[in-house]
């Protein structure tokens, strides 16, 4: 079967009593992405997680995972992995023996030539023999993730697997989810780290109050939107000029950043208004040897969002 989402569910609702926690939400997850699930505390990221995988009961929503309905999950489950909270290893076993006990009660069969190439993927080569209790946590949290790939799962859902780690441990669980890809795997992993997700998601999805904020492509969030247009001539003495010929030319010049001129381009296209300010110049005889986006960065295009500032 040809699936184009890994996930395409429509009105998912989660309702605690008055609470409506997740709140009508539509989610589509092309197949093959890396998905950062983004927003702050208590948005209903993991509720949301929660109901995909089945362990929570939705109060509404229809749609699929891998292709097969949401109402059916023991028909798509055998093809998700999850981290979803620490798994409930055992200390006084090894990694690599924690793996097999999992793969077991899971129902995984051969899996006894897999535990190497597992350790190996997330970072624990050499250490599968060590004693679970002596990890530490970034180590735990990623046999965790290499139990949720036993199955060679289509979707992995991970909520919040750099939660509690040191920048070390974090770098390397970016890492690791960076390689999660590998054969059209689809990988949506939660966090509140809007910077911790964008080096390594190609997709993302921000919620909060358990409503929709922006779901696409990581890049195009930031798609068109700029503070302003950094503009400098190649001669110096071509400065107060060229303010004056964009001035004339009906741009907003705002002031300096070092031997740039900014432009306020909010209201506008970046590229239109590039386009002109090229012009102008030009028209003027004046050699431009700046001309580019003073880019918003994605953490403040997130915020303005999560406050209501949309632009
Ligand atoms: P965090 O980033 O803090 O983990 P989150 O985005 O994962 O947050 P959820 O854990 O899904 O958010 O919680 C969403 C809201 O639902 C929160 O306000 C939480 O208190 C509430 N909630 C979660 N589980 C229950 C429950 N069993 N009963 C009542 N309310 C709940």
């Amino acid at each position: 079967m040809t699936t184009t989402n890994a996930v395409s569910v429509t009105g998912l609702t989660k309702r605690y009593g008055d609470r409506t926690v997740v709140d009508h939400l539509d989610l589509e997850l092309p197949a093959g992405v890396i998905a950062g699930f983004v927003g702050p505390n208590g948005a209903g990221k993991t509720t949301t997680m929660a109901m995909l995988l089945g362990l929570v009961r939705r109060s509404g929503g229809t749609g699929t995972v891998l292709g097969r309905p949401i109402d059916d999950p023991a028909a798509y489950l055998p093809r998700v992995g999850a981290l979803i909270e620490s798994p409930a290893f055992y200390p006084s076993l090894s990694g690599a023996e924690n793996l097999r006990v999992f793969a077991t009660v899971a129902g995984h069969d051969d899996v006894a030539g897999r535990i190497d190439t597992l350790l190996d993927i997330v970072g624990l080569t050499g250490r599968g023999d060590d004693r679970y209790r002596s990890y530490s946590l970034g180590m735990k949290q990623r046999l965790g993730i290499a139990a949720a790939l036993l199955g060679e799962p289509d979707l992995l859902i991970l909520d919040e697997p750099a939660n509690g780690l040191d920048p070390q441990g974090v770098r390397e669980m970016r890492a690791l989810v960076g390689s999660l890809s590998a054969r059209g795997r689809t990988v949506l992993v939660s966090s509140h780290d809007l910077s911790e997700l964008e080096q390594v998601c190609d997709w993302l999805v921000l919620i909060d109050t358990g409503r929709s904020l922006y779901q696409g492509p990581t890049g195009a969030l930031l798609g068109g939107v700029s503070d302003g247009l950094a503009v400098a001539p190649q001669h110096d003495g071509d400065r107060v000029r060229l303010h004056d010929v964009l001035v004339a030319d009906g741009h907003d010049v705002t002031g300096r950043d070092g031997d740039n001129l900014v432009i306020d381009v909010s209201g506008s296209r970046v590229d239109d208004v590039a386009a002109r300010v090229n012009r102008a110049a030009f028209d003027a005889g004046i050699v431009l040897v700046e001309l580019s986006p003073l880019r918003t960065s994605l953490e403040d295009r997130y915020l303005a969002l999560v406050n209501g500032g949309s632009r």
